[in-house]
Protein backbone atom coordinates (compact mmCIF):
# COMPACT_ATOMS: atom_id res chain seq x y z
CA UNK A 1 0.00 0.00 0.00
CA UNK A 2 1.16 3.31 -1.23
CA UNK A 3 1.87 6.27 1.57
CA UNK A 4 -0.67 8.09 -0.59
CA UNK A 5 -2.96 5.68 -0.24
CA UNK A 6 -2.45 4.96 3.45
CA UNK A 7 -3.54 8.85 4.41
CA UNK A 8 -6.78 8.34 2.64
CA UNK A 9 -7.82 5.45 4.13
CA UNK A 10 -7.69 6.47 7.41
CA UNK A 11 -10.42 7.40 9.77
CA UNK A 12 -10.92 10.59 12.23
CA UNK A 13 -10.74 9.13 15.95
CA UNK A 14 -11.20 12.32 18.61
CA UNK A 15 -11.82 12.21 22.16
CA UNK A 16 -11.94 15.28 24.29
CA UNK A 17 -10.89 16.56 28.09
CA UNK A 18 -13.65 19.63 28.54
CA UNK A 19 -12.66 21.65 31.64
CA UNK A 20 -16.16 23.70 32.42
CA UNK A 21 -16.37 26.56 35.50
CA UNK A 22 -18.80 25.67 37.63
CA UNK A 23 -20.83 28.67 39.01
CA UNK A 24 -20.60 29.03 42.55
CA UNK A 25 -20.38 32.07 44.58
CA UNK A 26 -16.88 31.23 46.03
CA UNK A 27 -13.93 29.10 45.22
CA UNK A 28 -13.76 25.49 45.77
CA UNK A 29 -11.45 25.61 48.88
CA UNK A 30 -11.52 28.82 50.17
CA UNK A 31 -14.24 31.57 51.09
CA UNK A 32 -12.79 34.20 48.12
CA UNK A 33 -15.41 35.33 45.05
CA UNK A 34 -15.61 33.67 42.06
CA UNK A 35 -16.95 36.62 40.41
CA UNK A 36 -14.56 38.99 38.94
CA UNK A 37 -15.37 42.62 39.02
CA UNK A 38 -14.89 44.52 36.03
CA UNK A 39 -11.79 46.62 36.94
CA UNK A 40 -10.54 44.60 39.61
CA UNK A 41 -6.76 44.44 39.58
CA UNK A 42 -4.92 41.47 40.13
CA UNK A 43 -4.34 39.17 43.08
CA UNK A 44 -7.09 41.15 44.71
CA UNK A 45 -9.53 38.24 44.89
CA UNK A 46 -7.10 35.81 47.19
CA UNK A 47 -6.58 34.80 50.62
CA UNK A 48 -3.22 31.98 52.13
CA UNK A 49 -5.41 29.36 50.88
CA UNK A 50 -5.61 30.01 47.10
CA UNK A 51 -1.85 31.79 47.69
CA UNK A 52 -0.94 28.46 48.37
CA UNK A 53 1.19 30.10 51.77
CA UNK A 54 1.96 27.31 54.42
CA UNK A 55 -0.18 25.99 57.14
CA UNK A 56 -3.01 27.25 54.76
CA UNK A 57 -6.17 24.14 54.79
CA UNK A 58 -8.37 23.74 51.96
CA UNK A 59 -11.72 23.51 52.67
CA UNK A 60 -14.31 21.91 50.15
CA UNK A 61 -16.72 24.11 48.92
CA UNK A 62 -20.73 22.18 49.41
CA UNK A 63 -21.76 24.25 46.09
CA UNK A 64 -19.30 22.96 43.69
CA UNK A 65 -19.98 19.32 45.15
CA UNK A 66 -23.51 19.67 44.13
CA UNK A 67 -22.82 21.28 40.94
CA UNK A 68 -21.08 18.16 40.50
CA UNK A 69 -23.36 15.57 41.48
CA UNK A 70 -26.08 17.49 39.24
CA UNK A 71 -23.38 16.89 36.42
CA UNK A 72 -23.52 13.54 36.96
CA UNK A 73 -27.17 13.21 36.98
CA UNK A 74 -27.30 14.93 34.02
CA UNK A 75 -24.94 12.65 32.22
CA UNK A 76 -26.33 9.13 33.59
CA UNK A 77 -22.61 8.67 35.36
CA UNK A 78 -22.40 6.41 38.35
CA UNK A 79 -22.09 8.47 41.37
CA UNK A 80 -20.05 6.49 43.92
CA UNK A 81 -20.21 5.89 47.62
CA UNK A 82 -16.96 7.91 48.64
CA UNK A 83 -15.02 10.05 46.20
CA UNK A 84 -11.63 11.58 47.50
CA UNK A 85 -8.97 14.29 46.36
CA UNK A 86 -5.37 14.02 44.73
CA UNK A 87 -2.12 16.24 44.40
CA UNK A 88 -0.84 16.50 40.81
CA UNK A 89 2.53 17.74 41.49
CA UNK A 90 4.64 19.87 38.77
CA UNK A 91 6.07 23.28 39.08
CA UNK A 92 4.19 26.17 37.12
CA UNK A 93 4.01 29.79 37.88
CA UNK A 94 0.36 29.63 38.09
CA UNK A 95 -0.05 27.32 40.43
CA UNK A 96 1.22 28.16 43.89
CA UNK A 97 1.18 25.14 45.62
CA UNK A 98 3.46 23.13 42.86
CA UNK A 99 0.68 20.99 42.99
CA UNK A 100 -3.20 20.99 41.65
CA UNK A 101 -5.93 19.55 44.01
CA UNK A 102 -8.03 16.90 41.41
CA UNK A 103 -9.33 14.04 41.63
CA UNK A 104 -7.81 10.52 40.36
CA UNK A 105 -8.76 7.05 40.91
CA UNK A 106 -11.97 7.96 42.82
CA UNK A 107 -13.77 10.74 40.66
CA UNK A 108 -17.45 12.05 41.50
CA UNK A 109 -18.69 10.38 38.05
CA UNK A 110 -17.60 7.38 36.54
CA UNK A 111 -19.04 6.80 33.20
CA UNK A 112 -22.54 8.28 31.43
CA UNK A 113 -23.06 9.95 27.97
CA UNK A 114 -24.59 12.40 26.43
CA UNK A 115 -26.57 12.04 23.12
CA UNK A 116 -25.64 14.55 20.23
CA UNK A 117 -27.21 15.72 16.67
CA UNK A 118 -24.85 15.63 13.95
CA UNK A 119 -26.61 16.63 10.94
CA UNK A 120 -30.09 15.10 11.99
CA UNK A 121 -27.79 12.27 13.01
CA UNK A 122 -28.26 11.11 16.71
CA UNK A 123 -25.08 9.66 18.02
CA UNK A 124 -24.17 8.89 21.85
CA UNK A 125 -20.99 9.90 23.00
CA UNK A 126 -19.19 8.16 25.84
CA UNK A 127 -18.23 10.11 29.09
CA UNK A 128 -15.52 8.03 30.57
CA UNK A 129 -15.23 10.28 33.26
CA UNK A 130 -15.97 13.92 35.27
CA UNK A 131 -13.76 15.11 37.96
CA UNK A 132 -13.56 18.55 40.37
CA UNK A 133 -10.60 20.18 40.67
CA UNK A 134 -9.29 23.77 41.36
CA UNK A 135 -8.28 25.76 38.10
CA UNK A 136 -4.62 27.57 38.63
CA UNK A 137 -4.31 31.31 38.38
CA UNK A 138 -3.72 32.82 34.88
CA UNK A 139 0.11 34.48 33.45
CA UNK A 140 -0.39 37.32 31.44
CA UNK A 141 3.35 37.76 29.38
CA UNK A 142 4.34 41.46 29.09
CA UNK A 143 4.44 42.31 25.39
CA UNK A 144 1.94 40.28 24.16
CA UNK A 145 3.31 36.24 23.02
CA UNK A 146 4.94 34.10 24.82
CA UNK A 147 7.71 34.23 22.43
CA UNK A 148 7.93 38.08 22.30
CA UNK A 149 7.63 38.75 26.27
CA UNK A 150 10.27 40.17 28.35
CA UNK A 151 8.62 39.19 31.64
CA UNK A 152 5.22 37.41 32.69
CA UNK A 153 2.87 38.69 34.73
CA UNK A 154 0.90 36.45 37.20
CA UNK A 155 -2.37 36.77 38.35
CA UNK A 156 -4.09 34.17 41.40
CA UNK A 157 -7.82 35.78 40.92
CA UNK A 158 -8.58 32.70 39.01
CA UNK A 159 -7.04 30.28 41.35
CA UNK A 160 -9.34 27.72 42.85
CA UNK A 161 -12.58 28.38 41.07
CA UNK A 162 -14.00 25.33 40.86
CA UNK A 163 -13.75 23.44 37.30
CA UNK A 164 -14.83 20.04 36.17
CA UNK A 165 -13.30 17.98 33.92
CA UNK A 166 -15.08 15.76 31.51
CA UNK A 167 -13.45 13.18 29.64
CA UNK A 168 -15.30 11.66 26.92
CA UNK A 169 -14.55 8.40 25.37
CA UNK A 170 -12.35 8.81 21.61
CA UNK A 171 -16.15 8.54 20.06
CA UNK A 172 -16.03 11.66 17.40
CA UNK A 173 -15.06 10.61 14.17
CA UNK A 174 -15.16 14.44 12.66
CA UNK A 175 -14.43 17.85 13.83
CA UNK A 176 -18.03 18.83 13.31
CA UNK A 177 -19.17 16.26 15.92
CA UNK A 178 -17.29 17.97 18.79
CA UNK A 179 -18.81 21.33 18.04
CA UNK A 180 -21.74 19.79 18.53
CA UNK A 181 -20.94 17.98 21.45
CA UNK A 182 -19.54 21.33 22.92
CA UNK A 183 -22.38 23.34 21.99
CA UNK A 184 -24.81 20.47 23.53
CA UNK A 185 -22.66 20.16 26.31
CA UNK A 186 -23.22 23.86 27.40
CA UNK A 187 -26.95 23.51 26.47
CA UNK A 188 -27.13 20.77 29.64
CA UNK A 189 -24.64 22.50 31.87
CA UNK A 190 -26.38 25.61 31.38
CA UNK A 191 -30.10 24.47 32.12
CA UNK A 192 -28.37 22.63 35.40
CA UNK A 193 -27.63 26.53 36.26
CA UNK A 194 -24.27 25.64 37.06
CA UNK A 195 -22.51 27.05 34.10
CA UNK A 196 -22.10 30.38 32.62
CA UNK A 197 -21.25 30.02 28.98
CA UNK A 198 -20.86 33.77 28.45
CA UNK A 199 -18.09 33.88 30.79
CA UNK A 200 -14.44 34.17 29.60
CA UNK A 201 -12.65 31.17 29.44
CA UNK A 202 -15.43 29.45 31.35
CA UNK A 203 -14.89 26.61 28.65
CA UNK A 204 -11.54 25.18 27.69
CA UNK A 205 -11.07 22.16 25.69
CA UNK A 206 -7.66 19.95 25.26
CA UNK A 207 -8.53 17.44 22.40
CA UNK A 208 -6.57 14.27 21.47
CA UNK A 209 -7.06 13.82 17.99
CA UNK A 210 -5.41 10.24 15.85
CA UNK A 211 -5.73 8.49 12.49
CA UNK A 212 -6.72 5.09 12.74
CA UNK A 213 -6.89 2.95 9.02
CA UNK A 214 -10.43 3.14 8.13
CA UNK A 215 -10.95 -0.76 7.62
CA UNK A 216 -10.30 -0.90 11.32
CA UNK A 217 -14.02 0.94 12.12
CA UNK A 218 -16.73 -1.35 12.64
CA UNK A 219 -20.26 -0.41 10.92
CA UNK A 220 -21.11 0.60 13.54
CA UNK A 221 -18.81 3.33 14.03
CA UNK A 222 -16.71 1.65 17.04
CA UNK A 223 -13.09 0.66 16.88
CA UNK A 224 -11.15 -2.09 18.75
CA UNK A 225 -9.38 -0.56 22.14
CA UNK A 226 -6.19 -2.01 21.01
CA UNK A 227 -6.19 -0.30 17.61
CA UNK A 228 -6.54 2.89 19.54
CA UNK A 229 -4.22 2.13 22.06
CA UNK A 230 -1.66 1.30 19.34
CA UNK A 231 -1.56 4.75 17.37
CA UNK A 232 0.17 7.93 18.28
CA UNK A 233 -2.01 11.11 18.86
CA UNK A 234 -1.51 14.32 19.27
CA UNK A 235 -3.10 16.52 22.37
CA UNK A 236 -4.32 19.61 21.08
CA UNK A 237 -4.48 22.51 23.90
CA UNK A 238 -5.77 25.44 24.61
CA UNK A 239 -9.33 25.64 22.54
CA UNK A 240 -11.67 27.96 24.21
CA UNK A 241 -14.59 27.61 22.34
CA UNK A 242 -16.99 25.54 20.18
CA UNK A 243 -16.26 26.82 16.55
CA UNK A 244 -12.92 26.81 17.65
CA UNK A 245 -12.67 23.53 18.60
CA UNK A 246 -14.00 22.46 14.88
CA UNK A 247 -10.93 25.03 13.43
CA UNK A 248 -8.37 23.45 15.37
CA UNK A 249 -9.61 19.88 14.53
CA UNK A 250 -9.82 20.45 11.01
CA UNK A 251 -6.34 21.80 10.98
CA UNK A 252 -4.68 19.05 12.80
CA UNK A 253 -6.45 16.26 10.72
CA UNK A 254 -5.15 17.62 8.14
CA UNK A 255 -1.62 18.43 9.29
CA UNK A 256 -1.72 14.32 10.09
CA UNK A 257 -3.32 13.28 6.45
CA UNK A 258 -0.49 15.26 5.04
CA UNK A 259 2.62 14.11 7.29
CA UNK A 260 0.87 10.59 6.44
CA UNK A 261 0.93 11.08 3.08
CA UNK A 262 4.72 12.25 2.79
CA UNK A 263 5.56 8.84 4.62
CA UNK A 264 6.16 10.34 8.27
CA UNK A 265 5.01 9.09 11.63
CA UNK A 266 2.73 10.99 13.73
CA UNK A 267 4.14 12.17 16.95
CA UNK A 268 2.98 11.53 20.28
CA UNK A 269 2.65 14.58 21.66
CA UNK A 270 1.26 17.64 22.96
CA UNK A 271 0.03 20.84 20.29
CA UNK A 272 -0.56 24.28 21.07
CA UNK A 273 -3.69 26.10 19.30
CA UNK A 274 -2.85 28.98 17.78
CA UNK A 275 -6.39 30.83 17.72
CA UNK A 276 -4.52 34.12 15.83
CA UNK A 277 -2.95 31.97 13.34
CA UNK A 278 -5.01 29.12 13.10
CA UNK A 279 -2.50 26.37 13.33
CA UNK A 280 -1.83 23.86 16.08
CA UNK A 281 2.29 23.75 17.05
CA UNK A 282 4.26 21.58 18.65
CA UNK A 283 5.12 22.06 22.80
CA UNK A 284 6.48 19.20 23.74
CA UNK A 285 6.50 15.54 24.34
CA UNK A 286 2.84 14.45 26.27
CA UNK A 287 3.92 13.90 29.40
CA UNK A 288 3.22 10.82 30.81
CA UNK A 289 0.80 10.06 34.50
CA UNK A 290 3.43 8.87 36.30
CA UNK A 291 5.26 12.21 36.02
CA UNK A 292 2.96 13.90 38.25
CA UNK A 293 3.57 11.78 41.47
CA UNK A 294 -0.37 11.70 42.43
CA UNK A 295 -0.75 11.00 45.82
CA UNK A 296 -3.90 11.60 48.09
CA UNK A 297 -4.38 14.93 49.47
CA UNK A 298 -4.37 14.48 52.70
CA UNK A 299 -5.74 17.79 53.88
CA UNK A 300 -9.32 16.75 52.79
CA UNK A 301 -11.17 13.58 54.09
CA UNK A 302 -12.83 11.22 51.61
CA UNK A 303 -16.45 12.71 50.85
CA UNK A 304 -19.29 10.26 51.32
CA UNK A 305 -21.65 11.25 48.45
CA UNK A 306 -24.05 8.10 48.25
CA UNK A 307 -26.94 9.70 49.23
CA UNK A 308 -26.21 13.20 47.55
CA UNK A 309 -27.70 12.01 43.53
CA UNK A 310 -31.56 11.23 45.66
CA UNK A 311 -31.16 14.36 47.16
CA UNK A 312 -30.24 17.19 44.63
CA UNK A 313 -33.06 17.34 41.67
CA UNK A 314 -32.31 18.61 38.54
CA UNK A 315 -34.57 20.58 36.43
CA UNK A 316 -36.08 18.89 33.29
CA UNK A 317 -33.17 18.41 30.69
CA UNK A 318 -33.18 20.43 26.87
CA UNK A 319 -33.93 16.93 24.83
CA UNK A 320 -36.80 16.17 27.52
CA UNK A 321 -38.14 19.55 27.40
CA UNK A 322 -38.12 19.82 23.30
CA UNK A 323 -40.22 16.73 23.04
CA UNK A 324 -42.36 17.70 25.95
CA UNK A 325 -43.42 21.15 23.88
CA UNK A 326 -43.59 19.52 20.75
CA UNK A 327 -46.53 17.08 22.17
CA UNK A 328 -48.19 19.97 24.82
CA UNK A 329 -48.29 22.85 22.54
CA UNK A 330 -48.02 21.14 19.08
CA UNK A 331 -44.59 22.86 17.95
CA UNK A 332 -43.17 21.51 14.93
CA UNK A 333 -39.28 20.76 15.55
CA UNK A 334 -38.04 24.44 14.58
CA UNK A 335 -40.04 25.89 16.64
CA UNK A 336 -39.52 23.60 19.63
CA UNK A 337 -35.28 23.54 19.17
CA UNK A 338 -35.70 27.45 18.90
CA UNK A 339 -37.76 27.91 22.20
CA UNK A 340 -35.49 25.59 24.16
CA UNK A 341 -32.31 27.16 22.87
CA UNK A 342 -32.22 28.20 26.76
CA UNK A 343 -33.78 27.11 29.84
CA UNK A 344 -34.57 31.44 29.95
CA UNK A 345 -35.84 30.94 26.88
CA UNK A 346 -37.89 28.06 27.58
CA UNK A 347 -38.74 29.77 30.30
CA UNK A 348 -40.18 32.79 28.80
CA UNK A 349 -42.19 31.09 26.35
CA UNK A 350 -44.06 28.74 28.82
CA UNK A 351 -44.74 32.20 31.13
CA UNK A 352 -46.52 33.35 27.42
CA UNK A 353 -47.72 30.06 26.72
CA UNK A 354 -49.79 29.93 29.57
CA UNK A 355 -51.68 33.14 28.42
CA UNK A 356 -52.55 32.69 24.50
CA UNK A 357 -52.67 30.34 22.38
CA UNK A 358 -49.68 27.97 21.70
CA UNK A 359 -49.05 29.07 17.99
CA UNK A 360 -49.85 32.78 18.93
CA UNK A 361 -47.61 32.61 21.68
CA UNK A 362 -44.35 30.75 19.77
CA UNK A 363 -44.83 33.32 16.88
CA UNK A 364 -44.24 36.04 18.78
CA UNK A 365 -41.53 34.70 21.03
CA UNK A 366 -39.57 32.28 18.56
CA UNK A 367 -40.16 34.36 15.24
CA UNK A 368 -40.43 38.34 16.41
CA UNK A 369 -38.94 38.52 20.41
CA UNK A 370 -36.27 36.40 19.18
CA UNK A 371 -35.48 37.55 15.41
CA UNK A 372 -35.47 41.37 17.02
CA UNK A 373 -33.52 40.08 20.35
CA UNK A 374 -30.94 38.83 17.71
CA UNK A 375 -30.96 41.47 15.30
CA UNK A 376 -29.93 43.64 18.36
CA UNK A 377 -27.39 41.29 19.85
CA UNK A 378 -29.64 40.88 23.09
CA UNK A 379 -30.93 37.95 25.08
CA UNK A 380 -33.49 36.79 26.67
CA UNK A 381 -32.19 37.72 29.91
CA UNK A 382 -31.78 40.99 29.14
CA UNK A 383 -35.76 41.29 28.66
CA UNK A 384 -36.60 38.52 31.48
CA UNK A 385 -37.52 41.53 33.80
CA UNK A 386 -40.20 42.59 31.26
CA UNK A 387 -42.34 39.25 30.43
CA UNK A 388 -45.50 41.40 31.70
CA UNK A 389 -44.85 44.69 29.27
CA UNK A 390 -44.52 41.75 26.15
CA UNK A 391 -47.41 39.68 27.86
CA UNK A 392 -49.65 43.15 27.25
CA UNK A 393 -48.53 43.58 24.12
CA UNK A 394 -49.23 40.11 22.24
CA UNK A 395 -52.93 41.13 24.44
CA UNK A 396 -53.12 44.25 22.59
CA UNK A 397 -53.14 42.32 19.19
CA UNK A 398 -55.12 39.31 20.08
CA UNK A 399 -58.03 42.03 20.97
CA UNK A 400 -57.45 43.67 17.97
CA UNK A 401 -56.20 47.18 19.53
CA UNK A 402 -53.52 47.42 17.64
CA UNK A 403 -52.29 45.91 13.80
CA UNK A 404 -50.04 43.20 13.82
CA UNK A 405 -47.56 44.74 11.44
CA UNK A 406 -47.67 47.40 13.68
CA UNK A 407 -47.23 45.62 16.76
CA UNK A 408 -43.93 43.64 15.18
CA UNK A 409 -42.70 46.56 13.40
CA UNK A 410 -42.90 49.84 15.31
CA UNK A 411 -44.42 48.55 18.79
CA UNK A 412 -42.32 45.66 19.89
CA UNK A 413 -38.86 47.28 18.16
CA UNK A 414 -39.28 50.57 19.82
CA UNK A 415 -39.91 48.69 23.37
CA UNK A 416 -36.73 46.89 22.79
CA UNK A 417 -35.18 50.41 21.07
CA UNK A 418 -36.08 52.83 23.83
CA UNK A 419 -37.14 50.57 26.57
CA UNK A 420 -40.85 52.06 26.48
CA UNK A 421 -43.59 50.53 27.40
CA UNK A 422 -46.31 48.93 24.70
CA UNK A 423 -49.07 51.50 25.90
CA UNK A 424 -47.22 54.22 25.56
CA UNK A 425 -45.45 53.86 22.25
CA UNK A 426 -49.08 52.88 20.67
CA UNK A 427 -49.81 56.35 22.13
CA UNK A 428 -46.70 58.13 21.33
CA UNK A 429 -46.96 56.85 17.18
CA UNK A 430 -51.01 57.01 17.24
CA UNK A 431 -50.78 53.03 16.43
CA UNK A 432 -54.19 52.13 18.38
CA UNK A 433 -56.19 50.93 15.06
CA UNK A 434 -58.68 53.26 13.88
CA UNK A 435 -62.49 52.64 14.91
CA UNK A 436 -64.80 51.60 12.27
CA UNK A 437 -66.15 55.36 11.67
CA UNK A 438 -62.58 56.78 10.96
CA UNK A 439 -62.05 54.02 8.88
CA UNK A 440 -65.31 54.48 6.55
CA UNK A 441 -64.83 57.91 6.32
CA UNK A 442 -61.03 57.52 5.28
CA UNK A 443 -62.83 55.03 2.13
CA UNK A 444 -65.47 57.37 1.27
CA UNK A 445 -62.15 59.91 0.83
CA UNK A 446 -60.25 57.95 -0.77
CA UNK A 447 -62.88 56.80 -3.89
CA UNK A 448 -63.67 61.19 -3.84
CA UNK A 449 -60.17 62.29 -4.12
CA UNK A 450 -59.05 59.37 -6.52
CA UNK A 451 -61.51 59.28 -9.68
CA UNK A 452 -58.83 58.18 -12.00
CA UNK A 453 -57.92 54.87 -9.70
CA UNK A 454 -61.69 54.22 -9.26
CA UNK A 455 -62.30 54.32 -13.05
CA UNK A 456 -58.96 52.26 -13.16
CA UNK A 457 -60.80 49.30 -11.10
CA UNK A 458 -63.94 49.90 -12.92
CA UNK A 459 -61.96 48.85 -16.26
CA UNK A 460 -60.64 45.53 -14.42
CA UNK A 461 -57.32 46.92 -13.23
CA UNK A 462 -56.46 45.00 -10.33
CA UNK A 463 -53.52 47.19 -8.86
CA UNK A 464 -56.26 50.17 -8.77
CA UNK A 465 -57.78 48.55 -5.49
CA UNK A 466 -53.91 48.08 -4.03
CA UNK A 467 -53.12 51.73 -4.52
CA UNK A 468 -56.72 52.81 -2.88
CA UNK A 469 -55.74 50.47 0.03
CA UNK A 470 -52.79 52.51 0.30
CA UNK A 471 -54.47 55.35 0.50
CA UNK A 472 -56.57 54.67 3.33
CA UNK A 473 -54.03 52.98 5.24
CA UNK A 474 -51.60 56.27 4.53
CA UNK A 475 -55.01 58.38 6.08
CA UNK A 476 -54.95 55.99 9.19
CA UNK A 477 -51.50 56.26 10.27
CA UNK A 478 -51.69 52.51 9.44
CA UNK A 479 -54.14 51.55 12.31
CA UNK A 480 -56.40 50.10 9.92
CA UNK A 481 -56.66 46.42 8.61
CA UNK A 482 -55.89 46.03 4.98
CA UNK A 483 -58.03 43.27 4.87
CA UNK A 484 -60.94 45.18 6.23
CA UNK A 485 -59.92 48.72 3.95
CA UNK A 486 -60.15 45.95 0.76
CA UNK A 487 -63.75 44.89 1.76
CA UNK A 488 -65.21 48.37 2.04
CA UNK A 489 -63.78 49.37 -0.61
CA UNK A 490 -65.10 46.82 -2.65
CA UNK A 491 -68.42 47.09 -1.44
CA UNK A 492 -68.53 50.86 -2.06
CA UNK A 493 -66.86 50.84 -5.97
CA UNK A 494 -69.29 47.68 -6.52
CA UNK A 495 -72.09 48.29 -4.86
P1 LIG B 1 -3.88 9.99 28.82
O1 LIG B 1 -3.53 9.08 29.93
O2 LIG B 1 -2.86 10.10 27.79
O3 LIG B 1 -4.43 11.30 29.29
P2 LIG B 1 -6.49 8.86 28.54
O4 LIG B 1 -6.70 7.41 28.38
O5 LIG B 1 -6.77 9.49 29.86
O6 LIG B 1 -5.04 9.21 28.05
O7 LIG B 1 -7.35 9.56 27.44
C1 LIG B 1 -7.33 10.94 27.28
C2 LIG B 1 -8.22 11.31 26.11
O8 LIG B 1 -7.71 10.74 24.91
C3 LIG B 1 -9.64 10.82 26.25
O9 LIG B 1 -10.52 11.89 25.92
C4 LIG B 1 -9.74 9.72 25.21
O10 LIG B 1 -11.02 9.66 24.66
C5 LIG B 1 -8.75 10.17 24.17
N1 LIG B 1 -8.19 9.09 23.34
C6 LIG B 1 -7.80 7.86 23.72
N2 LIG B 1 -7.33 7.17 22.65
C7 LIG B 1 -7.43 7.99 21.57
C8 LIG B 1 -7.11 7.88 20.19
N3 LIG B 1 -6.57 6.78 19.65
N4 LIG B 1 -7.34 8.94 19.40
C9 LIG B 1 -7.86 10.07 19.89
N5 LIG B 1 -8.19 10.23 21.16
C10 LIG B 1 -7.98 9.22 22.01
ZN1 LIG C 1 -8.86 32.26 48.53
MG1 LIG D 1 -5.86 11.59 31.01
Amino acid sequence: MSTQAAAEETAVVIGLEVHVQLETDTKIFCGCSTEPDDDEGPNTRTCPTCLGLPGALPVLNEGAVEAAVKIGKAIDADIPETTTFHRKNYYYPDLPKNFQITQYDAPICAGGSLDVEVESDRRTVGITRAHLEEDPGSLQHAGGSIESATHTLVNYNRAGTPLMEIVTEPDFRSPAETRAFLAKLSEVLEYLGVFDATRDGSLRVDANVSLVPADEVAADGSIPDAVLAGVNRAEVKNISSHRGAERALAYEVTRQRNRLRRGREIEQETRHWDEGRGVTVSMRSKEAEKDYRYFREADLPALEVSDWKARIPIPELPDARRERFREEYGLDREAASKLTSTKSVADFFEDVASEFDPDLAATWVADNLLGELNYREMEITDVEDRLDEFTRLIALVDGDEVTTKNAEEVVLRAMLDDGADPETVIDREGLGTADTGEVEAAVAAAIEENPDAVADYHDGDAGAINFLVGQVMAATGGSADPGQVNGLLRDRLDG
